[in-house]
């Protein structure tokens, strides 16, 4: 039985923080495999101010180096608002088999009693609780916790500084800033 950590973001764009906390999960749960899955329109955010297509490519480029981590189209696929539920259902129907692990930041794990049909996604899925600089990994449901160095990046500090013309260096790979400048993506 594979088991899989299910990483769903904005993703605009990746960066650091997004990889670290994936590769945690993955060393410290013995993942086989990470999918990264860049939503459509997130329930509890905006719309993000690019494309799907921008965010998908941009989450391919950062982990494109990393053998097992894989990025899955679903969410923008659907189109419409991407609750997780919807997700993991098509996941379990496609692969039976495996152990399915949402792996989720500390703000996220505050913020699970919001979610769409809680109480049927815990029954699905194992969530996983990275630590993030802000807010606790305490929550009224069972979360599993993985321990990272505290990153403070964000996406909306990449795009605050793309904006003002700062320089976003060290901040996500060098792939991504790559297709950023390419496509002035946040300028
Ligand atoms: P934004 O600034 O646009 O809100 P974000 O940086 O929080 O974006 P998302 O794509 O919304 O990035 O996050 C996807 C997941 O990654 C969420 O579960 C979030 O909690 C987590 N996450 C993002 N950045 C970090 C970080 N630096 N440390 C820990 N968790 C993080």
């Amino acid at each position: 039985m594979k088991r899989i950590g299910l990483f769903g973001g904005t993703f605009d764009p990746p960066h650091y923080g997004h990889l670290l906390m994936a590769e945690q999960a993955y060393q410290q749960l013995a993942l086989d495999e990470v999918w990264f899955i860049p939503s459509y329109q997130p329930p509890h955010k905006e719309e993000a101010k690019t494309t799907a297509k921008d965010r998908v490519d941009m989450t391919k480029a950062a982990t494109q180096g990393h053998p097992a981590f894989h990025v899955i189209t679903l969410e923008v696929e659907r189109e419409g608002k991407s609750y997780t539920l919807n997700t993991i259902q098509t996941l379990k129907e496609q692969f039976p088999a495996y152990q399915f692990y949402f792996i989720i930041g500390g703000d996220m794990v505050e913020y699970l009693p919001k979610w769409h049909r809680i109480e049927e996604l815990v029954e699905l899925v194992t969530f996983v609780g990275v630590n993030r600089p802000g807010s606790t990994t305490n929550s009224p449901y069972p979360v599993e916790k993985v321990e990272m160095p505290l990153i403070d990046i964000s996406s909306t500090m990449i795009r605050k500084r793309l904006k003002e013309g700062q320089s976003i260096r060290y901040l996500t790979t060098p792939e991504v800033i790559a297709i950023i400048n390419k496509y002035e993506l946040y300028s």
